[in-house]
């Protein structure tokens, strides 16, 4: 069997070497010329953790992700510690630690696993057809490649999603964005192996540790879409929005570098349980686009990977019957990430100001044990992360 994979970011990748793990001929084509991903780093969850271990890749996980051995939440206003607990009752529940990763660190990792030589760069795919015994891929150059199957790794914009569904979608704004990007640890900002979180006004900010002595931080604004992002003025914009926020906030922002520093508007997708159509299927963002507020969308397309793979390996020689069991496997629990997402998503940023106000006022009641059963909550119910 050969499969033919759109999009070599971490859906794609993850794909491709669940994939050849069990002996089928992959080839990997994405549409940008150089490895440059979107983003500074992502919280990688247990069971993305799980994902990658494994596709073997334990090591390479535990050296770049960063130790985040308790998490907090802080008054943004007064600075003052709304609670602080370990993270450690988690880690024993899940039985693996999750890692925060810088995402140049993680996409190189991935590309290097496969074979960075091996991928098909700049090459943007503009069509994608079923056939009786091929799926077929066309190119912005006009060549084509034929497979087994096609695997749409292709990101949020999908067109691989429109193929299968018979038409384009609307993304829904989410009524945020977020500015991120990575900055040297420093205690100023926050402890060194925690995950720090100011909240306030519906808006918040967030450092976490990645590899390297860095953060990896991310402001949270309820602003319009659309607006004009000069980055040069990254500084200037945050120190507007949060400028009667607490000294870490702008010991943050101090230390921030402005050109590095990302804006990305935050939409998602209704859950939709279509992702087949014959030969062809779509993974990753393309089949479920998430906020990013559970930190769960590329850990989903992870696990996406592997449900591939069972399929795949459960049905040898029967593309269609083995897509549409990969179907089956991921729709549900995907869709329920998009919509849990969407919840929290809501209360973090102000949708009803008094369930936010009540949500800050639980905060500082909270021993860690109803947040940690949330986040176990997310991590259980996929592939590596059966419940029982
Ligand atoms: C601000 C933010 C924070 C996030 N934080 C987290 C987090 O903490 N934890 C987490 O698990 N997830 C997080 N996510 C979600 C995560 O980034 C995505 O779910 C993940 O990147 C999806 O991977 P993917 O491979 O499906 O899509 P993408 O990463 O978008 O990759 C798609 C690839 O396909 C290529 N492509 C697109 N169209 C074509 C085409 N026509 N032809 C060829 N190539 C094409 C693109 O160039 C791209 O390389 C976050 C997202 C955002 C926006």
């Amino acid at each position: 069997m050969d499969a033919v994979i759109i999009g070599a970011g971490m859906g794609g990748m993850t794909a491709a070497l669940a994939l050849e793990q069990i002996g089928v001929t992959t080839r990997v084509y994405e549409r940008v010329t150089e490895n440059k991903p979107v983003g500074a780093a992502i919280s990688v969850w247990s069971n993305g953790v799980k994902c990658l271990n494994y596709l073997g890749l334990s090591e390479q996980t535990r050296l770049l992700g960063g130790i985040v051995d308790s998490m907090s939440y802080v008054d943004g206003h007064t600075g003052e510690t709304m609670c602080r607990f370990s993270m450690q009752p988690l880690i024993d529940e899940v039985g693996q630690r999750p890692y925060p990763i810088a995402r140049a660190d993680l996409q190189h990792m991935l590309m290097d696993a496969y074979g960075m030589d091996r991928i098909h760069f700049g090459q943007t795919m503009v069509a994608v057809e079923d056939g009786p015994d091929l799926a077929t891929a066309i190119f912005a150059d006009g060549s084509t490649v034929s497979a087994d199957m096609i695997i749409g790794a292709d990101g949020a914009g999908s067109i691989t999603r429109e193929y299968v569904l018979g038409g384009p979608v609307s993304r829904r704004y989410a009524g945020y964005v977020n500015y991120n990007g990575l900055v040297a640890a420093d205690d100023a900002i926050g402890p060194a192996t925690e995950w720090t979180t100011y909240v306030a006004d519906g808006q918040r900010v967030s450092v976490m540790p990645v590899a390297g002595d860095r953060f990896y931080f991310f402001f949270d604004v309820v602003e319009a879409q659309g607006l004009a992002y000069d980055r040069t003025a990254a500084r200037a914009v945050l120190r507007h929005h949060f400028a009667d926020w607490a000294p870490g906030v702008h010991a943050l922002i101090d230390a921030l570098n402005p050109a590095a520093t990302n804006r990305v508007e935050i939409l998602d997708l209704d859950p939709f349980d279509t992702w087949v159509k014959g030969r062809v299927a779509v993974l990753g963002d393309a089949a479920h686009n998430t906020t990013p507020d559970i930190g769960q969308g590329g850990c989903s397309a992870m696990e996406d990977a592997i449900a591939l793979q069972w399929a795949v390996r459960d049905h040898p020689g029967d593309v269609h019957t083995a897509l549409q069991s990969y179907q089956l496997a991921r729709a549900e629990r995907a869709g329920e990430l998009v919509l849990r997402a969407r919840k929290r998503c809501d209360v973090t940023h102000g949708k009803d100001p008094a369930v936010t106000a009540r949500w800050y006022a639980e905060l500082r009641e909270e021993d860690g044990s109803n947040i940690i059963r949330g986040i176990v909550g997310n991590i259980m119910g996929g592939p590596v992360t059966p419940v029982e």
